[in-house]
């Protein structure tokens, strides 16, 4: 079990990336962006508070983000001890010689979080909680003017309501000022490994399996 983080600016590719190792490495993919995505389009009250600050481009507040990775984290992991009422039952039920469920622990790819530094301490927090840990953060680098040349390509095509030019300007300068400090967090941690994102999709996918395969090759 491998926990990774693909860290990158907007238009980097960590969507398209992210999906295309979840499904060659059969890792589970959780994009928050796709979740508050979701929750707007399904108009939960969630949804409603958020619509407006992604449509700016604005960054969602911690707790909500944290809540939906929370939830989310929940879903995809069975069997595992929760907290510590969990583990005495578990202890409890091991004592009583009773049939424990298998714990069913999936290695996880995060896209799109965490984009601050508080959401980067808060994953740890949420971690440690459940026996898991961060195992690497790959960072995609892009250019400036290649990403800004991918942003609007995309918003020539997509129907997202934030690939518009002022969202997009302002999308990059959230990214300057709260998401850029994050690579300076894990560098320090010693956790961050960064390849060159700036070329074809296939090529960055390529470069991305060679890592990968490195940093599964001990499971
Ligand atoms: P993305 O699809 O990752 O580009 O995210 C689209 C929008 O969703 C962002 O511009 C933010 O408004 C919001 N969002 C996605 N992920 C996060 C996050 N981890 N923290 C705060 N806001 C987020």
């Amino acid at each position: 079990m491998k926990n990774i983080v693909l860290y990158g600016a907007p238009g980097a590719g960590k969507g398209t990336q992210a999906s295309l190792l979840a499904e060659k490495y059969h890792l589970v993919h959780l994009s928050t962006g796709d979740m508050l995505r979701q929750e707007v389009a399904a108009g939960t009250s969630l949804g409603q508070r958020v619509k407006d600050i992604m449509e700016r481009g604005d960054l969602v507040g911690d707790e909500i983000v944290l809540s939906l990775i929370d939830k989310a984290l929940t879903a995809n992991i069975s069997g595992e001890p929760l907290d510590e009422w969990d583990e005495e039952r578990r202890q409890r039920a091991i004592e009583a010689g009773e049939q424990i469920p298998e714990r069913r622990i999936p290695s996880i790819i995060f896209d799109g979080f965490p984009r601050t530094v508080q959401q980067a301490q808060m994953l740890e927090f949420v971690f440690s909680h459940r026996n898991m840990r961060l195992d690497r953060v790959i960072s995609i680098d892009v250019s400036r003017e290649e990403l800004i040349r991918r942003i609007h390509e995309r918003a020539a095509i997509s129907n997202r309501a934030d690939d518009n030019e002022e969202t997009i300007r302002h999308r990059l300068e959230e990214y300057e000022e709260k998401t850029r400090p994050v690579l300076d967090y894990y560098k320090v941690s010693g956790l961050l490994v960064s390849i060159d994102g700036g070329g074809e999709i296939s090529e960055t996918n390529t470069r991305l399996c060679q890592l990968m395969d490195y940093i599964l090759r001990d499971e």
